[in-house]
C-alpha cells in the first residue's frame, strides 16, 4: 500500500495542496489556487517537471480542486499511477470534541459544522474543501487533522477563562489553542535533534509565522498555549493584535460607534505589525527597520517584548525547561528576533551563541554549549505531519 497523501488546506478564497510521501516527507508536488471567485484567479502547481502558473478565473472550491487535478494530469505526477492512501484535510477548529485525527464521514461533517460559531473565518472554508474532495475521491479515506487537537491535553486551570462558568458550559468559551499540527511535528523533531526521548523533555515552542503562538510542551503534551478561543489571543502577529485589554472593545463601541464586525476585522486584519508599522511581512518590516523607520522599530520591539514575557511565563509554568524551539517563517529565519527576545535571560540558563544564531547549522542548535537551556531552530512541516497522521489512522 502506498504512503502518498494528498494534503488539502482550504481557505475562504484559496486552496493549497501538497502530495506528500508520508514515509519520507518528500513533497512530490504542491500547489496553490488563490482569489477563488474573483474575475482573475491565480494557480500555481509545482511538480516533477517544474512550475506551471495560470490566471484563469476559478469560480468555486470545486472548480479549484478540479483545476488542481488537471494540473496533476498535465504536469504530473499522475495520481492514478501513484495510488493515494488518503486525503488529509487541515481543519482549524475541532472544539473540545476532537483530540485526534478523525476519519471523515457525514457525522464528522455535521460536528465540524456545529463548531462554525467558534471559527467563523476558518471552519466553513475547511468544510468546503472536505465536501469537494469527498465528491471527487469518493472511494478514498479522508482524514480531518485539527489545529486544536494537540492542545486538548491542556489542564482545566490553563484552558479556563475567569468568566461566569455557564459561558464555558453553554457556549464553549475557553482556550483551545492552534498551530497544533506544527507543535506536534516540531516537538518530535526537537527531541530527535537533542537525542532525547520526547516524554522526558520540557519544551517552550515558538511558532512565529504570519500567525504567531507559543506553547509549553511537557513530555510531548501541550500544557499551556497562547492562542485562545480563537487565534487572536497571545503574541503579536502579522495582522493580529494578540493580547489586548478586553475593555478596549467596549470603548471602541461606546466612543467610536464601531460594530462588532468592524472590531473583529480591525483586530484580525489591521492590527499587529501591520497596525503598528503598516507592514505585516517580516522581511519588509526588517528592511524598514534597517532604514531607520521608527514605527517599524517600535513594532519589532513590541513583538519581541511579548515573546520574552511569554517565555518567562511558560518557564514558570514548566518549572524546568530543556529547550526553547523556534519555528515557522520568522522563527526559523530571523536571528534578530531570537536574539532580542532571549536577551538578558542568562540567569534562567538561556545563552544564545551569536555565531550559531546568525547562521544555524544542520542540527539547529543556536545556544552555547554551556547553556542550561538548549535553543533550537527547527523547520516546521505541517503538511508532512498531516500526511503522517492520516496514514497512521487509515493503517490502524
Ligand atoms: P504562515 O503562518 O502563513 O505559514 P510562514 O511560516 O510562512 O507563515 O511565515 C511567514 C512570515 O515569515 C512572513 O512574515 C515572512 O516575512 C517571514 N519570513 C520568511 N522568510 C524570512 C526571512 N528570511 N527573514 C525574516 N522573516 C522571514
Amino acid at each position: 500500500m502506498s504512503d502518498h497523501v494528498l494534503v488539502i488546506n482550504a481557505g475562504s478564497s484559496s486552496l493549497k495542496y501538497s502530495l506528500i510521501d508520508a514515509g519520507s516527507g518528500e513533497a512530490l508536488a504542491d500547489g496553490l489556487i488563490e482569489r477563488i471567485g474573483e474575475s482573475e484567479s491565480h494557480q500555481k502547481h509545482r511538480g516533477p517537471d517544474g512550475e506551471a502558473e495560470s490566471s484563469d478565473a476559478i469560480g468555486s472550491h470545486e472548480d479549484a480542486l478540479r483545476a488542481a487535478l488537471d494540473a496533476f494530469e498535465t504536469h504530473g505526477p499522475s495520481l492514478d499511477d501513484l495510488e493515494l492512501a488518503a486525503v488529509g484535510h487541515r481543519v482549524v477548529h475541532g472544539g473540545s470534541k476532537f483530540s485526534k485525527p478523525t476519519l471523515i464521514d457525514d457525522a464528522l461533517v455535521a460536528e465540524v459544522t456545529e463548531l462554525v460559531p467558534l471559527a467563523p473565518l476558518h471552519n466553513p472554508a475547511n468544510l468546503e474543501g472536505i465536501k469537494v474532495a469527498r465528491r471527487m475521491f469518493p472511494d478514498l479515506p479522508q482524514v480531518a487533522v485539527f489545529d486544536t487537537a494537540f492542545h486538548q491535553t491542556l489542564p482545566p486551570h490553563a484552558y479556563t477563562y475567569a468568566v461566569p462558568s455557564e459561558w464555558l458550559e453553554e457556549h464553549g468559551i475557553r482556550r483551545y489553542g492552534f498551530h497544533g499540527t506544527s507543535y506536534s511535528f516540531v516537538s518530535g523533531q526537537a527531541a530527535r535533534e537533542l537525542g532525547r526521548d520526547l516524554s522526558d523533555l520540557n519544551l517552550i515552542v515558538l511558532h512565529l509565522g504570519n500567525g504567531c503562538s507559543v506553547s509549553a510542551v511537557r513530555g510531548g503534551r501541550s500544557v499551556e498555549t497562547s492562542m485562545g478561543m480563537t487565534p487572536l489571543e497571545g503574541l503579536v502577529m502579522g495582522t493580529r493584535s494578540g493580547d489586548l485589554d478586553p475593555a478596549v472593545h467596549g470603548h471602541l463601541v461606546r466612543e467610536l460607534g464601531w460594530s462588532v464586525d468592524e472590531i473583529d476585522k480591525a483586530l484580525n486584519s489591521k492590527a499587529g505589525l501591520k497596525g503598528l508599522a503598516g507592514e505585516n511581512d517580516f522581511r519588509e518590516l526588517s528592511r524598514l527597520r534597517d532604514s531607520g523607520d521608527a514605527n517599524a522599530q517600535l513594532a519589532f520591539d513590541v513583538y519581541c517584548h511579548r515573546i520574552k514575557k511569554y517565555v518567562g511565563a511558560y518557564y514558570a509554568v514548566l518549572g524546568t525547561v530543556d529547550a526553547i524551539v523556534f519555528t515557522a517563517g520568522v522563527g526559523q529565519n530571523s536571528a534578530d528576533v531570537r536574539a532580542v527576545a532571549l536577551e538578558g535571560l542568562e540567569r534562567l540558563g538561556i545563552r544564545l551563541d551569536p555565531v550559531r544564531n546568525a547562521d544555524p547549522a544542520e542540527d539547529g542548535v543556536v545556544s552555547t554549549d554551556d547553556s542550561g537551556v538548549a535553543v533550537l531552530v527547527v523547520p516546521t512541516n505541517e503538511e508532512w505531519e498531516i500526511a503522517r497522521q492520516a496514514v497512521d489512522l487509515v493503517r490502524g
